[in-house]
């Protein structure tokens, strides 16, 4: 059955997360990614034997086991922050990266020290397209200037775990993914042995949702001054001071504007997937080290140092990394987070997980396909799942403008008058 099973039970239904899992398994190499700039989904060749079903193992789209009695990683899934061995506000100590990076470039300054320390031979992540640096592209850094150039998040579907069979025997990677991708590779973990071996840590990222290239076509089409497609070298999706925004650079090094981020977050509403609404995991549980904007933290820090990543150690894995590079290593800087705001982003995490497990639920109810995670669900009447299912959509909805307010009044300050003008020509989102 193979592919076909896939696609009828998770692509059919509109549940594929895009993780690149199924691509990544195949022994064949039958799966393939190819509209990766549309609705990027995975294409098979059609010459699946009967007995192969592997490709529906590892899909954590269609079901994703989160029962108590499945441990993953010696992980079980835990609402809130999580499993949590530790949590703390880390930065780049070189300020130059910290200022290209998202929040506080500690993903990429770890993964330099990894590297240089000796404790993975490379990095399996996303960076600009080298083919058109207005896309993205998963690949295999193995050094410190590349791993470097890949700093910065990138708000945009690209089916990482693709890449597993182009793993090198014997070598050790880091693996830097959204939540679908480390909960993909845990799963191909289990059907492939080896690749425990070689994926020797995961750092995940917090995700709300991801979005299709539209939205970067979107914020191209909106951004002023124009930059002419042919001559964009370089797109940054958080460029500037905390939270950034959008910038396309043409490489001629001109004055350039940014489109805020609270400006374009309603995009993520309008171009995201089906999938990132009925995800549960925003918070890579099943990762090592887990890390997310320094949003829930910002009264800790000053107006002219907010950039910071928020880590979570996860296992004992990832402590063990962390404890190579942290204290006698010059690339990180670490800082203590106060109980009090902790406490707040593990009430405010499961707020949201108890959103999403009940527009799950109701989705379910009404008789739309959902993702399988074999843990209760909330449950209430035929009629009253539409109305709530109606309810979630428009609280979101009025959840994320009042988030984009506030972000805009923390920007505020920093951007001045220039934000108020850009506010204002964005209206058109
Ligand atoms: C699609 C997306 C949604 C996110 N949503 C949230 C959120 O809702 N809340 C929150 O707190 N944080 C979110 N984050 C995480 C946050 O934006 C930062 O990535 C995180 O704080 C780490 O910052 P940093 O400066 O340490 O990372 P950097 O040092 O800038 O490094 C970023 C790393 O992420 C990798 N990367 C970039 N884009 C992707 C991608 N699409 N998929 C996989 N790997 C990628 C890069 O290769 C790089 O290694 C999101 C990130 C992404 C990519």
């Amino acid at each position: 059955m193979g592919f076909e099973l896939l696609r009828r039970e998770v692509i059919d239904k509109n549940l594929c997360c895009r993780c690149g899992s199924c691509a990544g398994i195949c022994p064949r190499g039958n799966i393939v990614f190819t509209d990766t700039r549309g609705a990027c989904l995975p294409q098979g060749s059609g010459n699946c034997p009967e007995t192969c079903d592997l490709c529906g193992k590892v899909c954590p789209g269609g079901h994703f086991d989160l029962s108590p009695l499945r441990q993953i990683s010696g992980l079980s899934f835990a609402t809130g922050i999580g499993a949590c061995l530790n949590i703390s506000l880390l930065k780049a100590a070189d300020k130059t990266l910290r200022e290209m990076s998202t929040s506080g470039g500690a993903v990429t300054a770890l993964l330099i020290a990894f590297l240089e320390k000796g404790l993975i031979d490379g990095v399996i992540s996303i960076g600009p397209d080298p083919e058109s640096p207005t896309g993205s592209a998963a690949k295999i850094l193995s050094s410190a200037e590349e791993i470097k150039a890949h700093t910065q998040s990138r708000y945009c579907v690209c089916p990482l775990n693709q890449l597993m069979p182009k793993l090198e025997a014997g070598k050790k990677y880091a693996l830097v993914g959204l939540p679908c991708m480390v909960d993909g590779l845990r799963n191909m973990m289990e059907v492939r042995e080896s690749l425990r071996g070689q994926v020797v840590i995961t750092l995940g990222l917090f995700c709300h949702s991801t979005m299709f290239y539209s939205a970067t076509e979107k914020l191209l089409e909106l951004y002023r001054p124009p930059v002419a497609r042919s001559s964009v070298k370089n797109i940054r999706y958080r460029e500037g001071k905390f939270p950034g925004g959008f910038a396309a650079h043409d490489g001629k090094g001109g004055a350039t504007e940014i489109i805020p981020l609270p400006d374009y977050m309603q995009l993520f509403n309008r171009h995201s997937l089906n999938r990132c609404r009925l995800c549960i995991d925003h918070y890579s549980a099943f990762s090592d080290l887990a890390f997310a904007d320094p949003f829930p933290f910002l009264d800790e820090l000053a107006e002219n140092d907010q950039k910071w990543t928020v880590a979570i150690v996860r296992t004992a894995a990832g402590q063990k990394f962390v404890n190579e590079v942290l204290g006698n290593d010059d690339h990180v800087v670490s800082k203590k987070v106060t109980e009090r705001n902790i406490a707040r982003l593990n009430d405010k995490l499961r707020a949201i997980q108890s959103v999403h497990l009940k527009q799950v639920a109701m989705t379910k109810q009404i008789g739309l396909p959902a993702p399988g995670y074999n843990i209760p669900l909330p449950r209430s009447t035929l009629p009253r799942a539409v109305v709530n299912l109606f309810r979630v959509y428009l609280f979101g909805n009025i959840m994320l403008s009042c988030r984009q307010m506030l972000l805009k009044v923390c920007t505020l300050n920093q951007a001045g008058a220039a934000h108020t003008k850009l506010t204002k020509r964005y209206k058109s989102f």
